[in-house]
């Protein structure tokens, strides 16, 4: 099966769509959320679980595996689907981000980008070829080309720069890549990254000039870097709409349930982050109202699981109190228990997301679901709301928008 994307249903109150993603290892339902497996390993939790907890897609990283153990010895060893054990679809991420968030910059050039390893300090040169190799020799089924995230906060110029050069980073991967999608089946497919900051004319220029290199999928990146939230959701109001319908669309990073159903309103297909797994191991679980701390004595009696109406492993086997006295014990079994909960909660989520868009009643399930989930800031919640509210507005005055936009660069 080679990669292919088609749209089963749109929602007729918001941008939210249902899709289905064809690739060599299988097919992927959408909306969907994607545990991350950095290191070639969804912290805590084995292929098995996430078979068991409904986790269509999984996302290794290029960076981290170039590193170690490098991507020569995992195509040695049979590729990463081999090497992990995971037989389902995958993405590995081109490492873009995690050089410019983790590793010593030495130097950024035109050519590509000169840093010192995060682990021991030794030297290494990526570029747009470079990686391509390396996601090439890791095997998943859709790789993402290198780009450069504008660090937050940038200035115009400096976000400028770093969305030209990100543009024709695009290029030479797209040249460099020897595995393309619809050549044959067992190929790859190379997603763009739509760069731009929080420069709206940026982020338009940029969506409109990777959609005429006519990638196969498209990413939102270089988003949730420590700006407000409303100024994320501003980004990506002006980017979606500009992705062509019938491509893939995944939102980089991002993030909380909410965030998830704030992406799926706005028409956005893909999602991952390492939240789930990593308040997972602090002892944080997810209900339908917020996160939960196990840790918390009122759970030490407590007979009955953590969520009721969960149906994952952890649920159905083992009681709230079990989880809290893992946890205070400091038991290794507390972090694959409360890690399988919170990746079911998401994938559930989408789940649920997927079937109401279907049904025509995503509206009700979104309203419902942001109005009673309460993030950590309550003033992140009162926001929501007003969002909500202005909504078909802002789906009319994007429609608008789209209908202006250039499609050349902006003026100086
Ligand atoms: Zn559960």
């Amino acid at each position: 099966m080679s990669f292919s994307f088609t749209l089963d249903s749109t929602d007729p109150d918001s941008r939210a769509r249902a899709g289905r993603l064809s690739t060599p290892h299988g097919e992927v339902l959408t909306p969907v959320f994607m545990p991350v497996g950095t290191q070639g390993t969804v912290k805590a939790v084995a292929p098995r679980d996430l078979r068991e907890l409904g986790a269509q897609i999984v996302l290794g990283n290029a960076y981290h595996l170039y590193l170690r153990p490098s991507h020569e010895t995992i195509a040695r060893l049979g590729g990463l689907h081999r090497f992990t054990g995971w037989d389902g679809p995958m993405l590995t991420d081109s490492g873009g981000f995690q050089v410019f968030s983790l590793a010593h910059i030495r130097k950024v050039t035109e050519e590509g980008v000169l840093f010192r390893s995060h682990l021991d300090g030794s030297q290494h040169f990526l570029s747009p070829e470079v990686v391509m190799e390396v996601e090439e020799a890791l095997g998943a089924d859709i790789a993402m080309a290198l780009d450069q995230p504008a660090p937050y906060p940038s200035s115009y110029e400096e976000t400028r720069a770093a969305t030209e050069l990100t543009h024709r980073w695009a290029e030479r991967c797209l040249a460099a890549h020897r595995r393309p999608d619809q050549a044959r089946p067992g190929g790859q497919a190379l997603f763009g990254i739509v760069q731009g900051g929080l420069e709206p004319d940026l982020r338009r220029w940029s969506a409109q000039t990777l959609v005429q290199m006519g990638f196969p999928g498209y990413a939102i990146g270089g988003l949730s870097l420590g700006e407000p939230k409303e100024r994320t959701w501003a980004m990506v109001d002006i980017v979606a709409p500009l992705l062509p319908p019938e491509k893939p669309r995944y939102l980089m990073g991002m993030g909380s349930p909410v965030d998830l159903l704030e992406g799926v309103v706005r028409g956005i297909d893909m999602f991952d982050c390492s939240f789930p797994t990593r308040i997972a191991r602090n002892g944080a679980l997810l209900t339908p109202e917020g996160r939960v701390n196990i840790r918390n004595a009122r759970f030490r009696d407590e007979a009955g699981p953590v969520l009721p109406d969960c149906d994952c492993a952890t649920c159905s086997t083992f009681s709230a109190a079990y989880l809290h006295h893992l946890f205070v014990s400091q038991e290794l079994l507390a972090y694959q228990l409360a890690s399988v909960h919170n990746l079911r909660f998401m994938v559930r989520l989408m789940e649920r997301a997927r079937a109401a868009i279907v049904a025509g009643t995503f509206e009700e399930l979104y309203h419902t679901f942001v109005a009673g989930y309460q993030e950590s800031d309550p003033e992140v919640r009162a926001e929501q709301k007003a969002r909500w509210l202005a909504a078909r507005q802002r789906k009319d005055v994007l429609t608008a928008q789209q209908t202006r936009a250039q499609t050349s660069a902006p003026a100086d």
